[in-house]
């Protein structure tokens, strides 16, 4: 696969159609601007502010916007919300869409065949492979991106953190948390 991009990306700059400088640049705004922490940035606010909770439960995309993440593969993004009986997964069955305005580049294990075929059998296993166990009666449900739709989880906001910030509270929400196979950080005693 990395031989076939390099080729493509190699005939392509031959005939003029793409630049490789723009190329990097947009892989490294991807790589180190543009990551979780955005994410967590949103799911923070989302905890201490009703009214914008609500806003991105009604238009996750505006929402998101009005704090200055937008772009690419997040024209249409949809926020999901964990509750005690309910726990919200992400996937791309298809291939490997994902909200990069808010996550950044997927993980490799997103992308891969094992997870986008079992995220959507068998959830409850996927989750007990990252280490989350979650009670029989918490329903989990599964949502499968398109190149139309990118979902955001929002992670249920940890005991213990009422005295918190923002700033304290995004350092716990997990890039893993807001794909659904993680749950929140606590915060240190
Ligand atoms: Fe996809």
């Amino acid at each position: 696969m990395e031989l076939r991009v390099r080729a493509l990306e190699t005939v392509l700059t031959q005939k003029g159609y793409v630049d490789p400088a723009a190329l990097d640049e947009l892989i490294d705004a991807y790589q180190t601007r543009v990551g979780p922490r955005n994410g967590a940035r949103v799911v923070a606010r989302a905890w201490v502010d009703a009214a914008f909770k609500d806003w991105l439960r009604r238009d996750a995309t505006a929402a998101v916007a009005s704090l200055g993440y937008q772009g690419r593969q997040g024209e249409h993004l949809v926020a999901v919300e964990n509750s005690p009986g309910r726990h919200n997964m992400v996937v791309c069955t298809l291939c490997s869409c994902y909200p990069w305005p808010v996550l950044g580049l997927p993980p490799v294990w997103y992308k891969s065949t094992a997870y986008r075929a079992r995220a959507v059998r068998d959830p409850r296993g996927v989750l007990a492979d990252f280490g989350v166990t979650l009670p029989e009666s918490t329903e989990i449900r599964v949502w499968d991106s398109t190149a139309e739709v990118r979902y955001l989880v929002i992670p249920e906001r940890p005991p213990g953190t009422e005295g918190l910030d923002e700033e304290a509270l995004a350092a716990l929400v997990t890039r893993d948390s807001m794909i659904g196979t993680g749950l929140a950080g606590t915060p240190a005693p």
